[in-house]
């Protein structure tokens, strides 16, 4: 079955892997809602862009924290398109700091914007699924849903009940034709990763090769980031048919992280 027509909500989609969904989706015929922060100008030149491939995009500004913006970005984007096919939540900020010191604000943006949004977007997004007949729910997880690393408590609980909140609502949607899974990618190359690349360096006296090798890449053994171009293949392999009896699981793209 071809993509074309469809559309697809991805969360957090101004930056790094969303957009790269956004992109892949796009190239593949599916109108896009775009959504997260950034230079207006910045999200209007990838709006045009994903318009190139002949599919609508629009861009909502929704805050991931105010369920409020969420439930209401569901519906104008399904009074515009008529539903919404295909729904990535993607969004997430990090947040590095012992318990002690860890504010507790940021704990609950965390909490909000990485496993919440994740409900409240479900949630308003189901019953049209349901209409349609045909639905694909993917969560942008991690590596530290299944393992943790000091220091990111907020991101690894987040991540841990996105994946429990992944199997559960694979399970209630099974007889609808709507799969839901995880992704659980290790470091990707994003402007975010690539920033901490040189901070990181100077501040542990590095080179940057160092840096990438031995402190952010430490536990991937493949030694290579993950791209956004695989992310987004393998979230368009998840809405393919020889994907729909892959439901509830978490398929991990971490250079071999959580094998070992
Ligand atoms: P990024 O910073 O490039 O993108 C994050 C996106 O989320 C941006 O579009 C941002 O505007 C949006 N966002 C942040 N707060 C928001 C809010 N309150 N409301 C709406 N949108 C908001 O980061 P990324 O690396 O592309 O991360 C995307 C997802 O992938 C996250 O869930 C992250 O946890 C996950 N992830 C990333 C990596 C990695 O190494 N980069 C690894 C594993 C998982």
């Amino acid at each position: 079955m071809s993509l074309s027509g469809k559309t697809a909500l991805i969360t957090g989609s101004t930056s790094g892997i969303g957009l790269g969904i956004a992109k892949e989706f796009a190239a593949h015929g599916v109108n896009i809602i775009m959504n997260g922060f950034g230079d207006p100008e910045v999200i209007e030149q990838n709006r045009v862009f994903l318009e190139s491939h002949d599919v609508r995009a629009v861009y909502n500004d929704a805050d991931m924290t105010k369920p409020d913006e969420i439930t209401a970005m569901v519906e104008v984007a399904e009074e515009e398109f008529g539903s919404i096919d295909i729904l990535v939540n993607n969004a997430g900020i990090q947040h590095v700091s012992p318990i002690e010191e860890f504010p507790p604000e940021k704990w609950d943006d965390i909490l909000a914007i990485s496993l919440s949004s994740a409900f409240h977007t479900t949630r308003a997004a189901l019953s049209g699924m349901k209409k349609s007949g045909w639905g694909r729910i993917i969560n942008i997880c991690s590596a530290h849903g299944l393992v943790a690393s000091p220091y990111k408590s907020a991101y690894v609980a987040a991540k841990h009940g996105l994946l429990g909140f992944t199997k559960t609502v694979a399970l209630e949607v099974a007889q609808d034709n709507i799969t839901c899974n995880a992704i659980c990618p290790g470091y990707v190359f994003t402007p975010l990763v690539e920033s901490q690349i040189a901070d990181t360096a100077k501040a542990r006296g590095m080179t940057e090769e160092e840096v990438v090798r031995d402190v952010l890449l430490a536990a991937q053994w493949t030694k290579k980031f993950v791209t956004t171009e695989q992310i987004a293949g393998i979230a368009l392999f998840l809405c393919s048919d020889i994907a729909e009896n892959i439901t509830g699981t978490d398929l991990k793209v971490d250079g071999g992280w959580t094998a070992a």
